[in-house]
């Protein structure tokens, strides 16, 4: 898989040819290293700056599509100028988009019992916290000892079993992140999907990602002809047909969009 910078004046030629262009990312592990808590992951002043300069040229239209809920990534990016989507896009929100899934506003009652279910199997381990996302639930062990790792498993599914079935809910995997989501037919490509529709104009879409749920993405940016970018070693795994290192890789490779 090729790093992104090999290839750089193909995608300069079609930056240059594109009218609009739908500049999309991931946050977590992809603007911003992967932080032992949600809450510690502050996007850097320059990723800031560098943004807020995007989004005022007209041609480029920058969003965040984030599996953090709606309120937390647009508070924690607080760039009121972009468009975020979040819970893997179950939630829409810009400066003239306002969109929430109607099946996933409907789960809300079960959605109670499965917090409080997870809580009390889970809550409990030492470095696990379970994060309540409004439409989405996650249980976070990135600071927990290596080997409970098992245990923290095996916990999650028990808690999560009765649960799980055609228009209630499923469960993903993130990075050091047991995640459950309402089972329908939506996900972080679906979103990009929504907003392209919603941006007629943008004739090329690009999307930067980390984690496994952004594999949706990567697959309907490039099957519109856009370009996807995996972040991260090239020894993963992954549908994107390039790649940079690190979250300070896309920050320059933003840049370097800027400059266009
Ligand atoms: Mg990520």
């Amino acid at each position: 898989m090729p790093h992104l910078l090999q290839v750089w004046p193909s995608i300069i030629k079609r930056l240059k040819e594109a009218e609009q262009v739908l500049l999309l990312s991931d946050y977590d592990g992809t603007l911003t290293p992967l932080a032992a808590r949600p809450e510690l992951a502050v996007l850097g002043q320059e990723a800031r700056h560098t943004l807020l300069r995007l989004s005022r040229q007209d041609k480029y239209i920058v969003g965040i599509v984030s599996g953090r809920s709606l309120s937390d990534v647009a508070a924690i990016v607080d760039l009121p100028q972009l468009l975020y989507a979040g819970n893997h896009g179950l939630e829409i929100a810009g400066p003239d988009l306002d969109f929430v899934h109607p099946e996933a506003k409907s789960l809300g009652e079960t959605r109670g019992l499965l917090l409080h279910d997870l809580q009390e199997d889970l809550s409990l381990l030492p470095g696990v916290f379970v994060e309540d996302k409004g439409m989405t639930l996650s249980v976070h062990y990135r600071l927990a000892a290596d080997d409970l790792a098992g245990e923290i498993e095996s916990r999650f599914n028990t808690a999560v079993s009765p649960y799980l079935k055609p228009g209630g809910w499923k469960t993903s995997l993130g990075k050091k992140v047991f995640e459950v989501r309402p089972d329908i037919p939506w996900d972080k490509g679906k979103a990009i999907a929504y907003l392209q529709d919603a941006y007629p104009r943008a004739s090329l879409t690009f999307y930067f990602g980390d984690d496994i749920t952004d594999e949706d993405g990567f697959e309907v940016v490039q099957s519109g002809g856009g370009i996807a970018i995996f972040v991260g070693q090239a020894r993963q795994p992954t549908k994107a047909l390039y790649r940079v290192d690190s979250p300070q890789e896309v920050l320059q490779t933003l840049q370097l969009i800027g400059q266009q």
